[in-house]
């Protein structure tokens, strides 16, 4: 039997206010953020530009999912 199911684009669902990858737990948010951060340093050692620079994992209020953000939290 051919497996013809069509995948999601997107493994996560996506918030709607932030249009954010949302993540159940912040668990799930921090496996992610390495592994973009390891992404990010690949690029950085072939010397290509890299935009995703994810420092953090917030709670959103909205969808009360978690989401990666770039800038720092304020004080
Ligand atoms: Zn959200």
């Amino acid at each position: 039997m051919i497996n013809c199911k069509i995948r999601p684009r997107h493994k996560f669902a996506v918030c709607q206010q932030s249009g954010k990858q949302r993540y159940r737990s912040r668990r799930d948010g921090l496996v992610i953020l390495t592994s973009t951060r390891h992404v990010a340093a690949q690029r950085e050692n072939y010397g290509l530009p890299c935009h995703r620079k994810e420092c953090r994992v917030y709670k959103c209020d909205t969808c009360g999912g978690w989401h990666l953000t770039s800038k720092e939290a304020r004080a």
